[in-house]
């Protein structure tokens, strides 16, 4: 007797691939293959092998079963992605209209750049730190070059490797050689450095002794927890006020209850102080960053899984760590901007890890000195709960803040281009006698913003953008911080061959060239993407500057963040101006938090710190409530003016950029892109426009922005062009940003 033997049930998989078609795909699990929905597997999609996640598991599927090709392998052995972080994902491509795949990508962040153990060549300093010091002023005269390799190493605080060394100070090999011979520098060869987080040692976490602001705080978030319900809190603490405290004592409380917690720190590399002090406080801290490789981030997820570690701490994408039983989700500065994604998934963390906590039933804290107004207004609106911190902890007092009038100042001063007002350089002078340490501020890279004929008025623009390039001294460079693309220096002007351009405006590089010939005693360090574009740079720097190996320390927003320095008694604000006039709606509410941020990095420790902020623009409410420390009429004002444009927190924004070869192009696509919005209520359209930087990289940009004033009206607009990627053409690109972060 023949039988036939039954086909065995084949089992079908749906896989989510990181592509922006919104929907996933049909594969068959060879025999003896097993798979379950968050497995990771490899398949063949139109003959490319992609990895993606499974979404469902089926015994059947309505598709010709031999048109179903097999999945390749499945990834990771047995680690899943949890049902919940599937659901996150869900949400995710829901709210900001990517696909699963690309939602579940972010999820799964696989950077995996392994970088080779190679050893390098570095030097060091091998003198005491004070002799070499004496040294850089002895051998300024005779001997630059060897002068600037001593002070670069010394400013970067540690082993440098050679080639940054030549690089930074435009050296060849024998200034650092002469150094070595000299007994000043040493020559060590170090691995390459892997991006690998180094929470600074120097921090001890003592763990305080809570003042009554911070007990109710700790208490009524440790209250919810117990409970077991998802809500939200808003901690607004002023500047030093010990927000860190009160989430490690939350923390402490999460685990005895064995519930795990996630930290979110805005970006991780200029953070080492939070992060070491939530390190040296628990054991079982995982530290989630871009940069570990493939094999690092298995382990750390296997341990998070496996719940051998219960909090874990990162950036952005740190929300998506697989925590068991997650309890509480941390976000520290919830004001600052890198928790919003740029690049698809275009998620903004604050808001996805709300929806983590609605899922998983666990508590939320948003921390900030200077809440967004979205946070405050839900806050207002008892969508949040308020939680307040008055006052500094400890010894901190908040800083006397100086406005300093620039429309007073002497013309000469102003002419010389670096603007440093008597008042600000009387002070410098006396706190650098009284050996105490000075943070200048300058939200401004390069030496000057624009070079201007001052035949025809006109500023040497960049070829592929519509913005002026940036003179770079160091680097001998025009440059566009738009598209990096870099040109000489013309020496007449291109437009009406005029001799001789003008500098205008002042960058760190200048503000650093300036400070260094009125303080030449002063060991001087810049901080900003120029000069901290090696690994490590941060760390470095920091670790240099708490020692105390540096004076004055110069630099870009990244310096107002979260930096906690006993000696800083002086904060100089060199322009209080340089963000107010973007054509944002943030505009003032950017300027206030910086300015509230960097005042905050002044008098933290015994000693009372000032700060003084120079502005063209005194009387503008975000600089007087942020001299003031007032927050709160800052808000008051800010909400009145938003309320009557409705913009956030009275609508939520949706925008949509056209970037095409031609001008008409971007604009005929968003004249279509538009057509689905009419007839909805509820929501206000604004353009099709031409973007502020119209031009980029020879893109030619329109934009529109839909304010949508209920979640019907955002739900109905996402209906409405949620797919309005299919409009892309091949010479145009489309994208559509939920929560902009950008409206440039
Ligand atoms: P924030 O994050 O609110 O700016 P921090 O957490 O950095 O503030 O705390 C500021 C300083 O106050 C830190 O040096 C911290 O160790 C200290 N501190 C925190 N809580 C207390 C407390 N209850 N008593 C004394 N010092 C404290
Ligand atoms: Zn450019």
């Amino acid at each position: 007797m023949t039988e036939l033997s039954p086909e065995p049930a084949a089992t079908f998989v749906q896989v989510a691939l990181n592509l922006p078609l919104r929907r996933e795909f049909t594969y068959r699990l060879p025999a003896g293959t097993t798979a379950r929905p968050g497995n990771r597997v490899r398949v063949n999609f139109h003959g490319r092998a992609l990895g993606g996640i499974v979404t469902a598991v089926s015994g059947t599927t309505d598709l010709p079963p031999a048109k179903v090709k097999p999945i390749e392998s499945v990834l990771d052995g047995d680690l899943l992605l949890p049902d919940s972080l599937l659901e996150l994902a869900r949400r995710m491509a829901a709210t900001y209209g990517c696909s699963l795949g690309e939602a579940l990508d972010a999820t799964l962040p696989s950077v995996a750049k392994r970088r080779g153990q190679r050893r390098i060549p570095h030097v060091e300093l091998k003198a005491p730190h004070d002799l070499a010091r004496q040294a850089v002023l002895e051998l300024e005269e005779k001997h630059q070059a060897q002068s600037r390799v001593l002070r670069t190493v010394i400013e970067y605080g540690g082993p440098m490797p050679i080639l940054d060394v030549r690089r930074r100070t435009q050296t060849s090999d024998s200034p650092w050689q002469t150094l070595v011979k000299h007994g000043l520098l040493k020559k060590v060869l170090l691995a390459e450095e892997l991006e690998e987080l180094v929470p600074s040692l120097d921090e001890h976490a003592v763990r305080h002794e809570l003042n009554a602001h911070q007990r109710a705080a700790v208490d009524r978030v440790v209250q919810s927890v117990t409970a077991g319900a998802h809500r939200t809190f808003l901690l607004h603490g002023v500047t030093g006020s010990g927000k860190t405290e009160v989430y490690l004592r939350i923390l402490e409380e999460v685990r005895s209850h064995g519930r795990s917690g996630i930290v979110l720190v805005p970006e991780i590399s200029l953070t080492p102080q939070t992060v070491g002090r939530f390190a040296s406080r628990f054991p079982d801290v995982a530290v989630l960053h871009s940069g570990l490789t493939d094999a690092e981030r298995g382990r750390q997820w296997q341990r998070l899984l496996q719940g051998k570690a219960k909090i874990a701490v990162g950036a952005r994408s740190a929300l998506f760590a697989p925590v068991q039983n997650l309890g509480l989700i941390v976000i520290d500065e919830e004001h600052e901007t890198s928790f919003k994604q740029d690049s698809t998934p275009r998620y903004h963390a604050r808001e996805l890890a709300i929806v983590r906590g609605q899922i998983e039933n666990a508590v939320v804290v948003l921390g900030s000195a200077t809440p967004t107004l979205e946070s405050i207004g839900k806050a207002r609106r008892s969508v949040y709960e308020l939680l307040t911190l008055p006052e500094r902890a400890g010894a901190g007092r908040l800083p006397k803040i100086l406005v300093q009038d620039l429309r007073a100042e002497p013309k000469e001063a102003r002419r010389a281009g670096v603007v440093l007002s008597r008042t600000l350089l009387v002070m410098m002078q006396e706190r650098l006698a009284a050996k105490d340490q000075v943070l200048l501020f300058l939200n401004r890279r390069g030496y000057s913003p624009v070079l201007l004929c001052p035949g025809c008025g006109e500023a040497v623009k960049c070829e592929s953008c519509s913005v002026s390039m940036t003179w770079h001294v160091r680097r001998g460079r025009l440059i566009c911080h738009w598209c990096c693309r870099e040109k000489r220096r013309p020496e007449t002007c291109p437009t009406c061959q005029h001799a001789g351009m003008h500098e205008l405006g002042v960058g760190t590089e200048r503000l650093e060239q300036a400070v260094k010939q009125r303080f030449p005693e002063a060991i001087v360090a810049r901080m900003d993407a120029d000069t901290m574009a090696e690994r490590g740079a941060h760390e470095r720097v920091l670790a240099a500057f708490r020692r105390r190996h540096i004076d004055v320390l110069i630099g870009t927003q990244m310096i107002a963040k979260g930096l906690d320095f006993p000696d800083v008694t002086l904060v100089g604000v060199v322009s209080a101006d340089t963000g107010l006039f973007v054509p944002d709606y943030r505009a003032a509410e950017r300027t206030f938090q910086l300015l509230h941020q960097v005042a905050g990095r002044a008098g933290r420790g015994e000693k009372a710190g000032t700060v003084v902020i120079q502005t063209f623009c005194p009387d503008n409410y975000a600089v007087e409530a942020a001299a003031k420390n007032d927050y709160d009429s800052f808000v008051q004002q800010e909400l009145v003016f938003r309320k009557i444009a409705g913009y956030p927190p009275f609508s939520r924004l949706l925008r949509v950029l056209a970037e095409a070869r031609t001008e008409a192009e971007a604009q005929q696509l968003l004249q279509r892109a538009v057509e689905p919005l009419h007839g909805i209520d509820d929501i206000e359209v604004l353009g099709p426009s031409p973007a502020v930087i119209v031009r980029v990289k020879d893109q030619w940009r329109w934009h529109m922005l839909v304010k949508c004033f209920q979640p019907t009206s955002f739900a109905a607009a996402m209906a409405a062009i949620g797919t309005v990627e299919d409009l892309a053409t091949r010479t145009c690109r489309i994208t559509l940003d939920v929560d902009p972060g950008s409206l440039m």
